[in-house]
């Protein structure tokens, strides 16, 4: 084979991917926006075939003795030939292990246990939900040993989502996050709470519909390549980095909930439609890694949207969205209102302190589940307490418990830890910014500009040419997890005057 034949192979393969790709998203955009309800069945169908199909083009032993004749011409490649390649391998090792048939039900139950949640979700009931995640452990921590034997079953599905991630640097991270911020949270249970009442009079979906246009605008979102839809879980699509759909949830009593759920999946967007030209249509395109892609739009949810200059900035124009709800309201009461520190039920509506023992609750059950010290039946038990222990909160319901998250129903394990990954990444990201650049007067301004600037030079436009650790060294250095923890415990030290 010549080397420029089989640089057309490899071209042509990873734009085959890519539709099949594009083939299922749009399948499962539609079923979460505008199908109707009892309609799985036949979509779980036409998933099955597609993930078959792409799998059979990938699993093909033709494609892996192609990139093994590319990786002995390694020298002879471009920068982003050989990580193409070398992304293309890692895939192929693990991908061509899992047998087709185990894919093709794991497709298939994907689809299925999406609907069931919902209804579960729905109708608090997690009977119904029970066995389906039962099966999607069950298929996580087998996949884990094909990924990697060698490893824990967790660690292989941590690394997933996160190269070289592990219970024992996510045990660290947690433990350091734990005791730098509970006594804080402890602290401002002692303390006067703010009222935030005024963010739960009514406010009409019409109203917050052109809010969250009004928005994306401010961010800077180029809405001839990025729509926002509706559904019960916010999220953000990419096709490429020319059509990103994100989507999200209103609730006529919380105006806060929707308008952080834009911001942050703004954030997703604004990533994946920065990144470079020359990466689209292979495995490079896309948002690097999760904790990378987290670190976007936490950056643009709480650093910059529930910062002081964003607020001020905004709230005047928020005040001609909602006359009547926000008429006697300062932005200042604005500003320490989305900041409330809460010891709360639902991870998505969680105050930036708090947040990361959301996640630790999940991680731990995760940990516990694929490590075989906990029954998916003794879930909502386990939950529960947990919630007790580190929030102090009693939770009433599933609905408001284990069967919050979309996550597991979509097979996702070992993907939260990335949430609070992304948070601290994205605090030393902005002390790195503040040291580059002077944002907050034009973040004041409402232009994000300089923001965007910095984080697409540093972040965005690389996509997946670079490793996340390699994006991570060139925007930050070396990752110093207190940065985060003085950064929080600064910001709420002057909230609450502790
Ligand atoms: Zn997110």
């Amino acid at each position: 084979m010549e080397l420029k034949e089989a640089l057309e192979q490899l071209s042509l393969l990873q734009k085959k991917m890519y539709a099949y790709n594009v083939a299922s998203s749009s399948i499962y955009l539609d079923a979460v926006t505008v199908a109707p309800s009892d309609t799985a069945e036949g979509r779980g169908e036409a998933l099955g075939i597609l993930a078959g199909e792409s799998h059979k083009l990938f699993a093909d032993p033709a494609v892996g003795e192609l990139l093994a004749f590319l990786r002995e011409h390694k020298q002879e490649l471009t920068q982003l030939q050989a990580r193409q390649v070398e992304e293309l391998s890692r895939s192929y090792r693990q991908l061509s292990v899992i047998p087709q048939d185990e894919y093709m039900e794991y497709a298939k139950l994907t689809n299925e246990a999406d609907a069931v949640w919902h209804k579960a979700k729905e109708t608090n009931d997690f009977a119904l939900f029970c066995p389906y995640l039962e099966k999607m452990f069950a298929f996580n921590r087998k996949f884990a040993g094909y990924y990697d034997a060698d490893k824990a079953p967790y660690d292989a599905l941590l690394s997933e989502y996160e190269r070289g991630l592990s219970m024992e640097y996510l045990d660290r991270f947690f433990g350091q996050v734990r005791e730098a911020l509970v006594p804080v949270i402890h602290a401002i249970n002692e303390k006067e709470q703010i009222d935030d009442s005024f963010l739960h009079q009514h406010y009409p979906i019409d109203a917050q519909r052109k809010f969250s246009d009004y928005l994306m605008e401010v961010m800077g979102l180029d809405r001839t390549h990025c729509t926002i839809g509706e559904t019960e879980h916010p999220f953000t699509l990419n096709f490429n980095n020319k059509d990103v759909r994100i989507t999200t949830h209103y609730l006529e009593d919380n105006v806060a909930s929707s308008m952080y759920s834009v911001i942050h999946e703004g954030g997703h967007a604004m990533y994946e439609l920065n990144i470079d030209d020359d990466v689209q249509y292979t495995c490079l395109a896309g948002g690097v890694s999760m904790s990378i892609h987290e670190s976007q739009s936490r950056f643009y949810e709480n650093l910059i949207g529930r910062s002081k200059p964003f607020i001020e900035a905004i709230f005047p124009k928020m005040q001609e969205f909602f006359p009547e709800q926000l008429k006697n309201v300062t932005a200042e009461q604005f500003y320490r209102a989305v900041n409330k520190a809460e010891l709360s039920l639902v991870r998505t509506e969680a105050d930036e302190l708090t947040y990361c023992l959301h996640v630790m609750i999940r991680y731990e059950i995760e940990k516990a589940v694929i490590g075989g010290k906990l029954e998916v039946r003794d879930i909502p038990a386990e939950w529960n307490r947990l919630y007790k222990e580190y929030l102090g909160v009693d939770v009433p319901d599933d609905r408001r418990g284990c069967l919050q998250d979309s996550h597991w129903s979509g097979g996702l394990i070992g993907y939260f830890p990335s949430y609070a990954l992304g948070s601290a990444y994205g605090a030393q990201m902005l002390r790195n910014m503040e040291q580059d650049v002077e944002i907050w007067p034009s973040v004041a301004a409402g232009d994000l500009s300089p923001v965007t600037g910095w984080l697409k030079e540093k972040v965005h436009r690389f996509g997946g040419s670079l490793t996340p650790a390699d994006v991570l060294k060139n925007a930050c250095g070396e990752f110093d997890p207190s940065i985060y923890t003085d950064y929080l415990v600064k910001k709420y030290s002057e909230l609450y005057q502790l």
